[in-house]
C-alpha cells in the first residue's frame, strides 16, 4: 500500500495535508456524481460488482489507485495516515467497492515489501499507469487463520538443469477481485518455502470461478481461483528467493490490519451518523428520539466513544508507521480489532435505533450493517487479532517483570497531573488492573487456557485504545494534532470521549479481570480486588451519567454544556 516501503525504518510524510483534502473531497464528489443510494440498493440487490466504476476509480478519472503506489514509480506515494483517511471515506460511501479498489492495494503489497527493482518498475508502474487491478490469493479453503497449511505447490522448472520457473497447482478462496483482477499474487509451496508468484490474468491453466453469493460487501467481487499447472517464468516469483512468503505478508500486516480498522470507523460512524440524523426527526413519546435518554445513552453515546477510542489509536499507528518505526504489526491488530468491533456494533444499534424502518433496505443501516461484517472476518478475524495481541504483550509483562503496563500507566498519571479534566487517570487505573490481570494469570499459570489469553487481548485493546485517546485529546487541547488528523471534533469534545471511554475501558478490565482470574483458579478475593483497585475504579465512574448527557449534547449539535 501507499508510501509502503514499511519494513525500512526510514520516515514518509506522504501527502501534504492539501493534497490529502483533495483526495478526499475528489472521492466523495465521484461518489456523488456516479453511486446513487439508488443505485447501490439495486447493485447490492442484484449481487453485482460494479467494475465499470471500479477501473473509473483506478483511471484518470479518479485516480484513487496512485495512493498506493510509491513516488519513483508514477503514483503519489501515500503514507498511512493518508492511506486511513481515504479508506475511512471510502468505506463510508460503500465498503464493497472500497474493497475492491483496496485489494489491488493488498494485492502489489508482496511486490512493494518483497520485490525486485525490476518487479517493481515493471508492475508498480503498471498499476500506476494502466490502473491494473490486483489480487491478493493467500486465503485456501482448508488455509484460512492457519496460512502455514497451506496447500496451493510451486514445483520448480529447470531447462539444461536451471531454475526457469515454476509450475503452480492448487486453490485459492474467498480472494477479492478474485475474477475481476487483471493480476494475481498468490501464495504458494516452494521447495523452499511459502513464496508469492505473479500471475496474471488469462494464463493457461488459471481460471475463476463465478463470484460468491455474500452475506455483505455485495458490490465488490469475491472468487476462488483455480490453479492447474499454470507455468509461470523466473521472473514471477517475488524477490526471486524461494521461502519469502509468509515474511513477506507479516511484514504488511500492521499496515493492512490499519487500512481494515479505517474501514470500520467509515461505516460503522456512517451508520451512527443516519440513526443520528434519523433520532433527530423522528417524534415518539411527545418529542425526538434524540431527546430521551434512554435511546442516546444506549444506542448512540457508547458507539461514537468506542469509535473514537478506535480512531485515536488508528490515527497513533499511522503516524508511527509513517515515523518509519517498524512494521507494528501488534499495533495493527489493536486498532482492526477495536475499530471493526466498534464499526460493527454501532452498525447493529443503527438498525435498532430506526426501529422497523431499520429493517428495511431503504435506510441503507441495514445494509452497513451486512458490509461491515466482514471487517471483523478478512485479515484476519477477530479471534486470531484477540490471540496476537495477547501472545505479544504476554511477552512484553514478562520481559518487564510486570512494568510494562505499569510503567505506561505512570506516564499517564503525569498527564493526569498537568490535565485532570481528560480521564488520564482512569484510563491508567485501566492500565494497571491490566497490569494485576496479567500477574495473576502468570503466577496462575492461567493463560494456557486458551479462553482466558483470547479474553485477555480484548482488554488489552480496550486499555490501549483509551491511554490512546487521552492522549489525542491532550494534543488536542495543546493544538498540537496532526494537520492530516479527522477534525470532526474539537478539543472539548475530545476529553468528554476520553472521560466516557476510560470509565468503560477500566471497568471493563477490572470486572472481566476478575471474572478470568476467579473463574479458572482458586483465588484469594479480597487481595485480588485489592489489586485491580476495584474500589478506586468504581470510584472513577462518577459522574460517568453527566459526561454521557454532554456527550450526548455534543452528537445532536445542541447548545449546551459540553465540559
Ligand atoms: C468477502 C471476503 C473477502 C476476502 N478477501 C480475501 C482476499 O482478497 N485474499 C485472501 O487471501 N483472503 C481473503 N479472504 C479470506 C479471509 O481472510 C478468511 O476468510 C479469514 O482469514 C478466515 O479464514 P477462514 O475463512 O478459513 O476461517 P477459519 O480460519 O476456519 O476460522 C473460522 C472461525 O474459527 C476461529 N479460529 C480460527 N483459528 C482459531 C484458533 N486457532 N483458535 C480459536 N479460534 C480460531 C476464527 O476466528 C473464526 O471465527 C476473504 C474472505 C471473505 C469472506
Amino acid at each position: 500500500m501507499g508510501g509502503r516501503e514499511v519494513t525500512t525504518t526510514t520516515s514518509r510524510s506522504g501527502l501534504d495535508h492539501e493534497t490529502l483534502d483533495m483526495l478526499l473531497s475528489a472521492i466523495q464528489e465521484f461518489a456523488d456524481r456516479n453511486l446513487s443510494t439508488e443505485l447501490m440498493l439495486r447493485l447490492d440487490h442484484a449481487d453485482e460488482c460494479p467494475i465499470d466504476l471500479v477501473r473509473k476509480m483506478c483511471s484518470d478519472d479518479l485516480g484513487v489507485h496512485l495512493l498506493f503506489v510509491p513516488e519513483e514509480y508514477g503514483g503519489l506515494g501515500g503514507g498511512s495516515v493518508d492511506v486511513c483517511r481515504v479508506c475511512e471515506r471510502m468505506a463510508g460511501i460503500d465498503l464493497g467497492i472500497a474493497t475492491s479498489v483496496l485489494a489491488t492495494a493488498l494485492g502489489s503489497d508482496p511486490i512493494v515489501v518483497g520485490g525486485t527493482a525490476a518487479q517493481k518498475k515493471l508492475w508498480l508502474s503498471r498499476m500506476a499507469e494502466e490502473g491494473l487491478l490486483f489480487a491478493y490469493g493467500a486465503t485456501e479453503p482448508e488455509a484460512g487463520s492457519d496460512l502455514g497449511a497451506l496447500k496451493t505447490t510451486a514445483t520448480p522448472v529447470k531447462h539444461d538443469g536451471q531454475l526457469v520457473g515454476h509450475r503452480l497447482n492448487g486453490r485459492k478462496q474467498w480472494i477479492s477481485n478474485g475474477s475481476i483482477a487483471d493480476a494475481y499474487c498468490v501464495l504458494a509451496n516452494a521447495p523452499g518455502g511459502p513464496s508469492w508468484f505473479v500471475v496474471e490474468r488469462g494464463a493457461p491453466g488459471f481460471t475463476q470461478a463465478k463470484p460468491e453469493d455474500k452475506h455483505g460487501i455485495r458490490l465488490s467481487n469475491t472468487a476462488a481461483l483455480f490453479l492447474d499447472d499454470v507455468l509461470v517464468d523466473g521472473a514471477a516469483l517475488v524477490g526471486g528467493v524461494e521461502g519469502q512468503g509468509l515474511r513477506q505478508a507479516q511484514q504488511v500486516f500492521g499496515y493492512t490490519r490499519l487500512m481494515v480498522a479505517a474501514f470500520g470507523l467509515g461505516a460503522g460512524w456512517s451508520a451512527l451518523d443516519k440513526v443520528i440524523e434519523y433520532s433527530a426527526g423522528r417524534i415518539q413519546a411527545g418529542g425526538p428520539l434524540s431527546e430521551k435518554q434512554g435511546y442516546t445513552h444506549k444506542l448512540i453515546v457508547p458507539h461514537a466513544a468506542r469509535l473514537e477510542a478506535a480512531r485515536a489509536y488508528v490515527e497513533q499507528t499511522a503516524e508511527r508507521l509513517d515515523d518509519g518505526e517498524g512494521v507494528l504489526n501488534t499495533e495493527g491488530a489493536i486498532a482492526k480489532y477495536l475499530a471493526t468491533e466498534a464499526g460493527n456494533a454501532a452498525a447493529e444499534a443503527a438498525i435498532q435505533g430506526h426501529g422497523g424502518y431499520g429493517y428495511t433496505r431503504e435506510y441503507l443501516v441495514e445494509k452497513i450493517k451486512r458490509d461491515v461484517r466482514i471487517t471483523t472476518i478478512y485479515e484476519g478475524t477477530s479471534e486470531i487479532m484477540e490471540m496476537t495481541i495477547s501472545r505479544d504483550r504476554w511477552q512484553e509483562h514478562l520481559k518487564t517483570r510486570g512494568r510494562y503496563y505499569h510503567d505506561r500507566a505512570d506516564a499517564l498519571d503525569q498527564l493526569a497531573g498537568s490535565a485532570p479534566d481528560l480521564g488520564a487517570a482512569t484510563a491508567a487505573l485501566g492500565l494497571r488492573a491490566l497490569a494485576e490481570t496479567l500477574e495473576w494469570c502468570r503466577t496462575g499459570r492461567l493463560t494456557r487456557q486458551q479462553h482466558v489469553l483470547l479474553r485477555i487481548g480484548e482488554l488489552i485493546a480496550y486499555a490501549e485504545c483509551a491511554e490512546a485517546l487521552c492522549r489525542r485529546a491532550a494534543r488536542a487541547a495543546d493544538g498540537a494534532l496532526g494537520p492530516k488528523a479527522d477534525n470532526r471534533f474539537d478539543a472539548a469534545a475530545l476529553a468528554v470521549l476520553a472521560r466516557v471511554f476510560a470509565r468503560d475501558a477500566a471497568l471493563r478490565v477490572a470486572t472481566e479481570g476478575l471474572r478470568l482470574v476467579c473463574g479458572s483458579a482458586e483465588t484469594a478475593l479480597p487481595e485480588l480486588t485489592t489489586a485491580l483497585r476495584v474500589g478506586e475504579i468504581a470510584a472513577s465512574q462518577a459522574r460517568g451519567l453527566a459526561d454521557m448527557d454532554a456527550l450526548a449534547t455534543i452528537l445532536y449539535g445542541r447548545r449546551g454544556e459540553a465540559s
